[in-house]
């Protein structure tokens, strides 16, 4: 089975459908480690084709503070905007989605999913130091998460723990290949809003059967999103670090 794995979408239409188009069909599932909306201008149609399409999803912070589990306390100015916006364009059916979604980590057949880490859904793990003691709270050889919106994977073989680098700028693919003795932790990286310093779309397809993990890139129209973020009077800021990719 080949599953297409999704995070970190941030109401980013036109990166979606970019990333639809390059995986073209060839996957059996989709899933989603969380982050549907925030930060980008269209919340509605993320939330509708998550909501119809992908057989597992997980909340991410975003969807917590915009559905009101949580306070905005923790959120800066900038993110504060965007929830706030955000949940004055949702209807209460598309909410009450959002409330419901679970909190990971969830296990799947083959693999696990979480959005920050599997001890805290909050936290962010962006290196090896941090990744080291998730290794201990993996119930599988897999598992898939987002939050950092950083592309690349962290692996534990016999305790020593490794890296992955996101896809080079001159490639549109890096293929992780699997194997028994090894547990991976993957992050596909932002669909939305990409923070590695590409600008380009971000997400994984891992297929069961030959046992990899693609990591991928695509281009999409980043500057048409970047002028609807500013035309609907979300924070200017937000259309930069989109366009810069950080
Ligand atoms: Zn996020």
């Amino acid at each position: 089975m080949r599953v297409l794995v999704l995070t970190d979408l941030h109401a980013n239409w036109a990166a979606l459908e970019a990333v639809l188009e390059d995986a073209e069909g060839k996957y059996e599932q989709i899933i989603c480690c969380g982050d549907l909306v925030g930060y980008n201008p269209d919340p509605e149609p993320v939330i509708e084709w998550v909501r119809s399409h992908c057989a597992s999803v997980i909340r991410g912070n975003h969807d917590k503070v915009v559905a009101g589990i949580e306070g905005l306390d923790w959120f800066n100015d900038v993110a504060q905007a965007a929830a706030l916006w955000t949940r004055a364009r949702l209807s209460e059916d598309q909410l009450a989605y959002l409330r419901s979604l679970p909190q990971g980590p969830v296990t799947l057949e083959h693999f696990q999913i979480w959005h920050g880490s599997p001890r805290d859904e909050d936290e962010y793990v962006t290196n090896p130091r941090e990744a080291a003691p998730c290794f201990a709270f993996v119930q599988m050889p897999l598992a898939f998460f987002g939050h950092t919106h950083l592309q690349g994977a962290f692996f534990s073989k016999y305790r020593r723990i490794g890296t992955v680098p996101p896809v080079p700028g001159n490639s549109d693919e890096a293929v992780i290949q699997l194997d028994p003795d090894t547990v991976f932790m993957v992050n596909p990286g932002s669909v939305g809003q990409p923070r590695d310093g590409d600008s380009r779309a971000a997400y994984a397809i891992f297929d069961s059967e030959q046992n990899y993990v693609a990591l991928r890139r695509t281009e999409y129209p980043v500057q048409r999103t970047a002028d609807r973020i500013c035309r609907a009077g979300l924070p200017d800021v937000l259309a930069q670090r989109l366009l810069a990719g950080i």
